[in-house]
């Protein structure tokens, strides 16, 4: 779906700017026509006019300083106009994103035909070379003619066995002078500036009656192997949309990495129009991203004055997806997110034992920014959790901003240029001013140490790491624990299985949960009836934070444990069973676990509750604390993760070398589980004290981002260049918090993976959301120390409004 501004502006330009283009007779009438776009310069950014390898042209570079990557930026204009001054809305774009770029005015056509251009842009970019510059920092991008020049470069350097550039992005190029692409006769009338007929006016200037199909002229007929990764962007309207796909098809069939993109209802290289129509600013967002991942995230410049990126985000589950919508909205183009699988999800993306689901209402575990009117039941199973991420993603076009197989190692700060150095465990880094940590905590399954486990012949893996090729129909099955999880899987597999043996340290105190499928006809109420859906959301956040006072005020959990006694009774019949299954402790202190099939099928004559211990694992079962061995053809662990050392095996070295680890080694603590003191500019989401027992961590998560942002804000207006929490303000929030948690259910003395060693809840925040929603609120400057490294710039973001003001 294309923007109104895009729709409302190719209108407009059908029909002024395409009839005044259509009406030109000749070459240098077109050319009056096209070198009439005039744009105003932004004030941030200097233009200084300079000659390379012989050929004029001028350098675009941001006052505040540029990064490591060069970008040479060939301007369309079809050969024969057009210059570095009709092309400054682009040239600029890039500028202030941190690339140095220089256009050349290179000869054009008639006067200078085919292959005069391309001379000059090899003489350019020879001249780059031989000033220092890094092929692997190197990148080029053209738009139009800009990109069929674009491309004959790589096809001259690849020939003349020079060093490749690190990538290139090419807008609408166009890439075949024989004019007999279908889309130039197809796409005539739609096609909001040319008029198909009317192209062979440009190759008639630049060839001369050179050959239409020679490769360097025409590259789609080329030999396309050995160039780097493209990007290609194309408008659906265009004539010149079979330029691109085409291209694509070849240089992918010659091995070439790919990314095209065809917008729906854009005029020819919209990117111009940037400042106009919100898919001009998308494209080149994601063209800057591609460009700095090719080109910067290999190895960082220790020199660069400039961070590669402004932000890095790493994770791309709930709140990881949840900050990169929020950038994105605020403008900011110059974001990655690293995830270390090969798809997005975080925990709903791992988790796919059977009867994943989320034991939180649907209607809440979701942004409130991003409602989805048909959830399937009242709370949703892990596919469709996991499908409303994916949307998340395609409708807020984070695609390009994700980089997959890049798994965080350590992210060091580095005190005079305030930024943070990131490397992956693969090797490669970047810099970036603001690191936001997504990571979650419950990510690395605990694997419990069990005797002889080693010797154990059958089947072995966790739930979060369920083994879908292992058919457990008719086998003999082990489960270790009963938690959240297990919970979940037993009723799904004990129908299944032949013995199910269930081994529990610790009863869980199980409630019903209020499911159901929602109707079609409750689905249209909620996507038709104006307000229902907030209603309903605000009815689900209301509920769920009634039960949070019992939470708070332990004596109310007498009604919740009446509940978890009669649900045991309701479905277990056998007094010592149900004995077996009635914890000893407070219930809440623990997380209550909401199930309507988790008795019933520990009633099934096929499943056994275990509760004496595990003394030692045999070749064929588990033997029991009294000697019992129980035969077992499987093993599954439901037995969570590991929660200490929660940032494991990743580092984060702030002020001082201190690595994150190691400062809380002592107690693990921050400022409202965001920020903590010693690591500038790193945002912690769903750090220490944001779980919670009664409502969604995704509402948590939101209130961070937000907080988060309006941080950045801050910073960007102040034109600092770091924000740190002061650590008398963390002191003092932790002591009002622990303090806080004295009062709540959880210091009943249960023990939790909740508590820390020292018998410290790190883990929940004791109150409730709409409590921790008014603190996150507003940025509390006094808590805060800003600083500005010498000489080096704030954020980029360029000032869109959701930027302006705090
Ligand atoms: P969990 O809640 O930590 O439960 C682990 C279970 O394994 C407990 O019963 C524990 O017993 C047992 N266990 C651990 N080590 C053991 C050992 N050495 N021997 C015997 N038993 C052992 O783990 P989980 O079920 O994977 O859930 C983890 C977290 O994931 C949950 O708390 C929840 O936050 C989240 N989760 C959420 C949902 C959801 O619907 N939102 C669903 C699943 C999971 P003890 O109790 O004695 O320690």
């Amino acid at each position: 779906m294309s923007s109104w501004q895009a729709r409302l502006f190719s209108a407009v330009l059908r029909k002024t700017f395409k009839r005044r283009l259509a009406a030109a007779n000749d070459a240098a009438a077109a050319r009056r026509v096209l070198n009439s776009a005039i744009y105003r310069m932004p004030k941030d950014v200097t233009v200084t006019p300079h000659t390379l390898g012989g050929v004029p042209g001028e350098w675009v570079e941001s006052r505040a300083g540029s990064g490591s990557v060069t970008l040479l930026y060939l301007h369309g204009g079809g050969y024969f106009a057009c210059s570095p001054r009709t092309h400054r809305a682009v040239t600029t774009f890039f500028a202030r994103q941190g690339f140095r770029v220089f256009v050349p005015d290179y000869r054009l056509a008639p006067e200078f035909p085919f292959p005069a251009a391309i001379e000059d842009a090899e003489s350019v970019y020879t001249a780059l070379l031989r000033a220092g510059c890094d092929p692997q920092r190197l990148v080029v991008a053209g738009d139009s003619a800009g990109g069929g020049l674009a491309l004959a470069l790589l096809l001259r350097l690849r020939d003349d066995r020079m060093p490749m550039p690190a990538a290139a992005a090419l807008f609408s190029p166009l890439t075949d002078m024989g004019n007999d692409l279908p889309s130039r006769m197809r796409n005539s009338e739609r096609c909001a500036m040319f008029v198909g007929a009317r192209m062979p006016l440009a190759a008639e200037a630049y060839l001369a009656g050179a050959d239409p199909r020679t490769p360097l002229a025409s590259p789609v007929h080329a030999d396309l192997r050995g160039l780097p990764p493209l990007l290609i962007h194309v408008g659906a309207d265009e004539v010149l949309l079979d330029d691109s796909t085409v291209l694509a098809q070849r240089a992918r069939q010659a091995g070439v990495a790919v990314d095209l993109r065809v917008w729906p209802a854009v005029p020819h290289v919209w990117q111009l129009f940037h400042w106009l129509i919100p898919e001009g600013r998308e494209s080149l967002a994601a063209a800057t991203v591609f460009l700095k991942r090719q080109a910067a995230f290999g190895a960082a410049d220790a020199r660069a004055a400039r961070p590669d990126f402004d932000a890095v985000v790493i994770g791309t589950g709930f709140s990881g997806l949840g900050m990169a919508i929020r950038l994105k909205q605020a403008g900011v183009a110059s974001f990655l997110l690293l995830e270390k699988a090969h798809e997005i999800g975080g925990t709903w993306r791992e988790n796919t034992y059977p009867g994943c689901a989320c034991d939180v209402p649907s209607h809440m575990y979701s942004f409130s920014f991003e409602r989805k009117a048909d959830w399937s039941r009242m709370y949703s199973g892990q596919a469709e959790i996991l499908d409303y991420l994916k949307h998340c993603v395609d409708k807020h076009r984070l695609a390009p901003h994700i980089c997959y197989g890049a798994e965080l190692r350590e992210a060091v700060f580095d005190e005079a240029a305030d930024l943070w150095r990131v490397r992956t465990a693969d090797g490669r880094s970047l810099t970036a001013r603001i690191v936001v940590s997504a990571m979650g905590a419950l990510h690395r399954p605990a694997y419990p140490q069990l005797p002889g486990i080693e010797r154990f012949r059958g089947a072995v893996f966790h739930s979060a790491e369920w083994n879908h090729a292992y058919d457990l129909s008719g086998k003999r099955v082990a489960v270790i624990g009963t938690g959240a999880s297990a919970i979940q899987f037993v009723p799904q597999i004990a129908p299944r299985v032949a013995q199910l043996t269930l081994f529990q340290r610790t009863p869980a105190w199980v409630l019903p949960k209020m499911d159901g499928p929602i109707g079609a006809r409750a689905q249209a109420v909620l996507r038709h009836v104006p307000g229902a859906q907030g209603l309903f959301r605000c009815f689900v956040y209301w509920r769920q934070e009634l039960s949070g006072l019992a939470f708070l005020h332990p004596k109310l959990m007498a009604l919740a444990e009446k509940m978890g006694r009669r649900h045991i009774e309701k479905h277990i019949a056998d007094a010592a069973l149900r004995e077996k299954l009635t914890p000893r402790y407070t219930i809440g202190c623990k997380r209550i676990l909401l199930s309507n099939d988790y008795y019933p099928a520990l009633a099934r004559p096929n499943v056994a509750v275990v509760s004496d211990g595990i003394a030692a694992v045999a070749e064929d079962g588990i033997v029991d604390g009294r000697g019992v061995k129980h035969a077992a053809d499987a093993i599954i662990y439901g037995t969570g993760f590991r929660v200490t050392d929660p940032l494991a095996p990743v580092r984060f070295v702030g002020r001082g070398g201190v690595d994150l680890n190691e400062a809380w080694r002592a107690g693990i603590q921050a400022y409202y589980g965001l920020m903590t003191a010693g690591y500038p500019n790193l945002f912690l989401l769903l750090g220490p004290n944001t779980g919670l027992g009664h409502n969604s961590v995704v509402f948590m998560a939101e209130q961070q981002i937000s907080h988060a942002m309006k941080c950045l804000k801050l910073m960007r207006n102040k034109g600092m260049t770091s924000i740190e929490v002061r650590p008398e303000a963390q002191a003092r929030f932790n002591e009002r918090l622990q303090h806080r948690m004295h009062r709540t259910v959880w210091a009943s003395g249960c023990k939790s993976w909740y508590l820390d060693a020292n018998g410290k809840n790190v883990t929940l925040w004791p109150g409730f959301t709409f409590s921790y929603w008014g603190r996150m609120k507003r940025v509390r400057r006094q808590d805060y120390r800003f600083g500005q490294a010498c000489g080096a710039p704030s954020l980029d973001a360029p000032q869109p409004a959701s930027l302006r003001g705090n």
